[in-house]
């Protein structure tokens, strides 16, 4: 059987943060993820180190989303270059949060094969990842499956590089739906074989395109989640992005103890 860690999406204002975990906390949460998403809005090394200890005592381990405007496969040099410098912040101000996993949606087509942008973003991510080490922060890059088909980022090009560059991953399991139709939890599970999973959960509205919206967990969602969940082996941080992120974490935790 797995362990979930169970946690929602955003920590809020730097103000309000500590206050926040504390109330997380007390609902039994055991993660969180800090938004970057529009930007590293943690500008004070005091204040993340702060908020980092304040989750370490309370047993919630920190994850940061990066900022949405990412592109490692733009056709322009500097946008990739500046799409690094983001991600790259994110793992400073991450390393100082205690957080362990700096997610990001890796990059677009922009009218290129699977195959070529593959080789891209993998030397974005390389690139980066020697930076990270030789200034010692204690963090993992982790890409993200994405829920659009124009966007990269399926299951299989999410474990691609995992294999080539040995980076972390999360899988959204709310964009899979939406991306494949289905939760293509086999392939997951095949794609996969590490014992660690950073995972993304929501309800989704979605298309031909695939995610549209994400909505609020739909009961029966969370028993098919959880279920496969539950017949694996892993360490599963669960972060929820329904759009009642706390709510919904402990909706999904109950299921989880009661089933
Ligand atoms: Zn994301």
């Amino acid at each position: 059987m797995s362990n979930i860690k169970f946690g929602p999406t955003g920590i809020g204002s730097v103000k309000d943060a500590v206050s926040n975990l504390e109330a997380y906390g007390k609902l039994g949460m055991k993660a969180a993820e800090v938004l970057f998403t529009y930007g590293v809005y943690i500008k004070n090394k005091e204040d993340a180190i702060k908020i980092g200890k304040a989750a370490k005592k309370l047993g919630i381990q920190l994850s940061v989303h990066s900022q949405y405007w990412v592109n490692l496969n733009s056709k322009e040099e500097e946008k990739i270059e500046a799409s690094k410098k983001r991600i790259l912040k994110c793992c400073e101000v991450g390393h100082l949060l205690g957080a362990r996993r700096v997610v990001f949606h890796p990059g677009f087509y922009s009218g290129m094969e699977s195959e070529q942008v593959a080789v891209k973003i993998r030397e974005g991510i390389l690139e980066m990842q020697e930076i990270v080490k030789k200034e010692k922060w204690d963090i993992e890059l982790c890409p993200e499956v994405m829920g659009k088909v124009n966007v990269f980022g399926s299951i299989d090009e999410v474990a691609g590089l995992v294999r080539d560059t040995g980076c972390g991953f999360c899988i959204d399991l709310a964009h899979v739906l939406a991306r494949y139709g289905k939760y293509e939890f086999d392939a997951i599970e095949k794609a996969f074989p590490q014992k660690k999973w950073h995972v993304h959960f929501s309800g989704i509205e979605y298309g031909e395109k695939g995610e549209k919206n994400h909505i609020v967990t739909p009961i029966e969602e969370w028993k098919k989640v959880l279920k496969f969940l539950k017949g694996l082996d892993k360490e599963v941080v669960l972060i929820c992005e329904s759009p009642d992120a706390v709510g919904d974490s402990v909706v999904g935790m109950k299921i989880w103890e009661e089933n």
